[in-house]
Order: C-alpha cells, then structure tokens, then sequence
C-alpha cells in the first residue's frame, strides 16, 4: 500500500519525513490540518519495528489531533510527530536537537509538545532550533507537563460517566487503570482521593507498584485488566485497547480514560455500543494536555504568561462538551464515538470554508 491509499492518510495536509545520520534521528511529522490555527501535537518516541508502522501511528494521531483540537474549542489545527527509537536508550540531546531543525523546516505550520516516551527536558534541546515549542519548564509563558490536566480532564469524564450510566458518585466504583505513566498515575491518585477502587496494571512492575502502593490498589498482570471486575475501564497506555478481541472480556458499563486512539477499528465503537457500554470518546476526554499546551501557545503568541484560569474555563468547557456528545448519542441511540467524530468534522470544515471565504 502506498502513502496515498493508507485510510489514515485521508485529509492531510502534509507529511515530512526526517532522517540526521549524525545524531541518528528518524521522525516523522505529520499535519493533518491547519484549517482552525497552526497544528498541534505532542511528539511520541517509541520503537515502532518497521518505518511504516511509525507512519500509520502518526497519520492516526495527528488527526485525532485535529479532532481533539477542535472539540476543545481550541485556535489550533491537528497534528503530531514520531521518533523511530527506544525512549530509555536512545535519547540524546543532539537527536533532540535535530528534531527541533525538523520542527523549524515545516515553518510554523506544526507546534510540538511532549507525548509518551518524551519529557519537557528532551524538548528543551528542540527549542534551542525553533520556537514552537510548547510544554516547557523554566519560562514565564511555560505550561510545564501536561499530564495532570490532562489527569483533571479524565478524572471530571470518568466522573460524568459514572453519574450518567451508574447513577451514583465515584466513592466505592470499581476503575480498572491500563497504564500508570503520567496520566495513568495522576488519574490514580484524584480517583483514590475521591473513594474509588482502583485495579491497575502497567508493564512497567516498578512503576506500578509504587502507584499502586499509594492508592491502595489491586495489581493484576497487563493480559488481565481486560478480564477483572470493574465498573469503569480506563485504559491510559497506548491506543487500540478496545477491540472486538478484548470486547468480549471486559465487564466494566463505561469506558473513560486517558489515552489516545483507544478503538482499535470503528467497529469496536459500534460493538461497545450494541453492549450498552457508555464510551467516552477519548480525544473529547483526554483534551486537557492540549488546552494545557495551548495556553502555553497562546501565551507565548501574545508575550504574555501562562494564564492558568484561560485553561481551567477551556476545561470546563471540555466537560460540557462531553456531555453535549453523550446527549446527543442518548437522544439519537447512536455511538459516541460517531457522534464526536461528526461535530469534530462539521468544527473543522467550519474553519475551512470561513478561512477560504476571507
Ligand atoms: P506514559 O508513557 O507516561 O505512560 C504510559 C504507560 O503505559 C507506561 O507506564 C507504560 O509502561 C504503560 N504501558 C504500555 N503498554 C502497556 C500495556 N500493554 N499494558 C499496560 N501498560 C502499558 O504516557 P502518558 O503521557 O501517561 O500517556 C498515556 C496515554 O495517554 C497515551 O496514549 C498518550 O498518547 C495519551 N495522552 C497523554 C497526554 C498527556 O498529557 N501526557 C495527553 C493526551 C493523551
């Protein structure tokens, strides 16, 4: 299959490929549209097995990217870069450095930040080569990392879910956690502090363990989160964790977590939906880390700094337009996911036809 025909690259803008023999940099930026403001994504580095698959993840993220942006009611279009390599052993200032000459090339149409497997400290090299840059420490318009409003965004949908399918508050559910990285640990903790129960898991033994030690929760093996009895499936690693496969297993009323891409194909969204399971889109969910982000954007645009109550109301907005999805979804018995996708669109072609208007 060539670019061209991959169903993911469908409505990109652009593509950019990267390679820096000296520091070793592979990457891959991909910009799916700048119809509402420039793109804007984290940068994940992970250890994909061949370029192609880095590719496929990066066309499928940068447009939920643009999705995700335009549900948060955000000035900004959807994008999101990939680094070919293995985060705990490759890394060095100098790829990081050679990623931000890549960022600079595509002139301002695409803003990085940090995504799985990269820190504010590794961006901090990119920035020395361009200035969209976003989730930095150390400058008055720095947002910092954005895994705890991310965290705040989930926690406030988990919550929403709960009351809409459960009728009840989060004191005593049952929340099954798949991944205690950032978001995944932040979420932990505010779910304990609300009274829920928590069952985690995580591939990384010592970092589940010492979340779980603080949260008072169940550990079980990574193949087994699917198959324990929660109420609420949060899954907060990597995308594809709902899928007719893992369907069948989980018990849980209502899906709500942290991470990105979580049905595995659209037919997943349908089958979860035939089950009676309330999901809650997750580029609507997790939009916090980007509003967190976009702040930052908007106070470095401005020369202002970074203005914490700006994020908050985007936030609270964020919530109200979850609920405006799981509404509409009610009122018409159709998936949420699909009700999500047709607003995100209708945001988006919005932007388009009043850029090309003027
Ligand atoms: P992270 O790398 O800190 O955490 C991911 C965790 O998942 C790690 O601890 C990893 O060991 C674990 N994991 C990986 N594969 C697993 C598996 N098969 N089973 C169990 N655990 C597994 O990343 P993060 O920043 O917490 O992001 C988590 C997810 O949320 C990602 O999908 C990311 O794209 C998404 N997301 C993050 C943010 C943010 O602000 N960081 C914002 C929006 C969306």
């Amino acid at each position: 299959m060539t670019l061209f025909d991959s169903p993911n690259f469908e409505g990109h803008e652009g593509v950019h490929a990267f390679s820096d023999e000296k520091s070793g940099l592979k990457a891959i930026i991909a910009v799916h549209s700048t119809a509402r403001g420039p793109a804007a994504g984290g940068c994940r580095m992970w250890p994909y097995p061949t370029a192609e698959d880095a590719l496929e993840d990066a066309l499928k993220l940068s447009r939920a990217m643009s999705y995700k942006n335009a549900m948060a009611d955000l000035e900004l279009g959807g994008g999101k870069s990939v680094i070919i390599g293995d985060s705990r052993t490759q890394k060095t200032p100098a790829l990081f450095e050679a990623f931000g000459r890549a960022i600079e090339d595509v002139g301002g149409k695409y803003w990085t930040a940090e995504d799985v497997g990269v820190s504010p400290a590794d961006l901090a090299h990119a920035r020395k080569f361009t200035r969209f840059v976003a989730g930095l420490d150390g400058h008055p318009a720095a947002s910092g990392d954005p895994s705890p409003v991310t965290a705040e965004g989930v926690f406030r949908g988990v919550r929403l879910c709960v009351r809409r399918a459960l009728k009840r508050d989060l004191d005593g559910v049952r929340v099954a956690i798949q991944g205690v990285g950032h978001v995944g640990a932040y979420l932990a903790e505010k779910l304990h502090a609300a009274g829920a129960k928590l069952i985690l898991t995580d591939v990384n033994t010592e970092a589940l363990r010492r979340v779980a030690a603080a949260t008072d929760a169940e550990i079980v093996a990574p193949a087994a989160i699917f198959d324990v009895d929660a109420d609420v499936f949060a899954p907060c690693a990597l995308g594809g964790a709902v899928s007719l496969d893992t369907l069948p297993r989980i018990r849980a009323k209502v899906i709500a977590g942290g991470a990105n891409n979580q049905l595995a194909s659209p037919e997943a969204g349908r089958e979860l939906f035939a089950r009676g399971i309330l999901y809650a889109p997750d580029y609507v969910i997790n939009g916090g880390g980007i509003i967190n982000v976009a702040g930052e954007i908007r106070a470095l645009e401005r020369g202002e700094a970074f203005d914490p109550a700006w994020v908050d109301a985007k936030l609270d907005r964020l919530a109200l337009t979850l609920e405006e999805v799981l509404d509409q979804a009610l009122h018409e018995r159709r998936p949420t996911h699909e009700i999500a996708n047709e607003i995100a669109r209708a945001r988006i072609l919005g932007a388009a036809e009043k850029r090309a208007a003027a």
